[in-house]
């Protein structure tokens, strides 16, 4: 979809918008169902790179220590209580510029990968720039899908990360498609980007041959330390219309309430989900930022009357919740 046409839907009367986002929601999505993934950080901090919103980059002072890559034991175990909390989803990150084949870390994420993949969540993994080999690889040994974040506009990409420019990270998103493995690629808004910044990225994504099969959209989480730590909070209004657009542009990508949820009231992410969003980060962290807690969650979930069981897996749209429909 392109700008104008994005700019035309985001600009209705929020009632309008997301009437027509929750109809479109509803011929590709059980209403109810709202998967929670599971996010474990297995490399923090000590990037080498300067992306101006990240407290894990070494550029910064942000009380974020270097960790080495976490054994595989320490992952397992972590998966295995997301599991039982509920999650169908476990992601890994890692605090990379990116990871090439042949290095030991790369073996051992292989190794952590086909060891998870045995649990029967869909596995994600977000380790920076990768290749066609690592990505084969990566296929090969299990992975779901590989998150990578455009994060805004490619115009205004340049003003948060010096290190590595916006087609760095579609060559990465490219050589993920041709793996095979799906696509989660999303965005960061609050970071002094205009409106048209953040509708730019939806036509990028929605852009992308395939799109993507997961969008997350990260409300920043102003880190202290880094270049926007004094950023102020998303207005809610703006978050819920660009999850209405986001729905309208990418009718079948699951779209991601992801970071910055500790900001958003439980009303707000009521009308999140309303609007279109059909997944949420669950566990106390994201990565190296606060998290609501598991339980306030699934309390929420079920006083909205939205699904808190594992969805049925396998074939897209059993995953989509519609064959299930009764
Ligand atoms: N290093 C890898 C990369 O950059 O792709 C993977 C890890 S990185 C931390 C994953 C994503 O987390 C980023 O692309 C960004 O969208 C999100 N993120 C990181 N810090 C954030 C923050 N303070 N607020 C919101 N989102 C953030
Ligand atoms: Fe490193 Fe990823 Fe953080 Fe950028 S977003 S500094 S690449 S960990």
């Amino acid at each position: 979809m392109e700008l104008p046409a994005l700019s035309a839907l985001y600009h209705q009367p929020l009632f309008e918008l997301i009437s027509q986002s929750r109809q479109v929601h509803l011929e590709h999505w059980r209403g109810e169902h709202v998967q929670r993934c599971s996010l474990l950080s297995i490399k923090t901090g000590g990037c080498s790179e300067d992306c101006s919103y990240c407290a894990q980059s070494a550029h910064y002072s942000t009380g974020v220590e270097r960790e080495d890559l976490l054994p595989i034991d320490d992952i397992l175990s972590a998966a295995h209580r997301a599991r039982a909390q509920g999650a169908t989803r476990f992601c890994m990150g890692a605090a990379w510029r990116g990871v090439r084949d042949g290095t030991p870390k790369f073996e051992q994420v292989l190794e952590t990968v086909r060891e998870v993949g045995q649990l029967g969540m869909e596995v994600c993994v977000t380790l920076g720039q990768i290749g066609a080999v690592e990505a084969r690889k990566l296929r090969a040994a299990g992975v779901t899908a590989y998150n990578h974040n455009i994060d805004t506009s490619p115009e205004f990409y340049p003003e948060i990360v010096s290190t590595h420019t916006f087609a760095d990270r579609l060559n990465t998103i490219a050589a993920v498609q041709e793996s095979g493995m799906s696509v989660c690629c999303g965005g960061i808004i609050g970071m002094g980007e205009s409106e048209d910044d953040r509708l730019r990225m939806l036509e990028v994504l929605s852009n992308f041959d395939p799109p993507p099969e997961s969008v997350p959209i990260n409300c920043l989480m102003a880190m202290p330390g880094t270049p926007l730590a004094e950023q102020p909070p998303v207005d809610i209004f703006e978050l819920v219309r660009l999850i209405a657009v986001t729905r309208l542009a990418l009718p079948i990508a699951r779209v991601r309430l992801a970071a910055g949820r500790t900001r958003i009231t439980r009303e707000g992410q009521a009308l999140c989900f309303f609007a279109g969003a059909n997944s949420i980060f669950f566990g106390d962290k994201l990565l190296t930022a606060e998290n609501p807690s598991a339980d306030r969650d699934v309390q929420l979930l079920r006083e909205l009357g939205l699904d808190t069981e594992m969805f049925a897996r396998g074939s897209p749209s059993e995953s989509r919740g519609l064959t299930a429909a009764p």
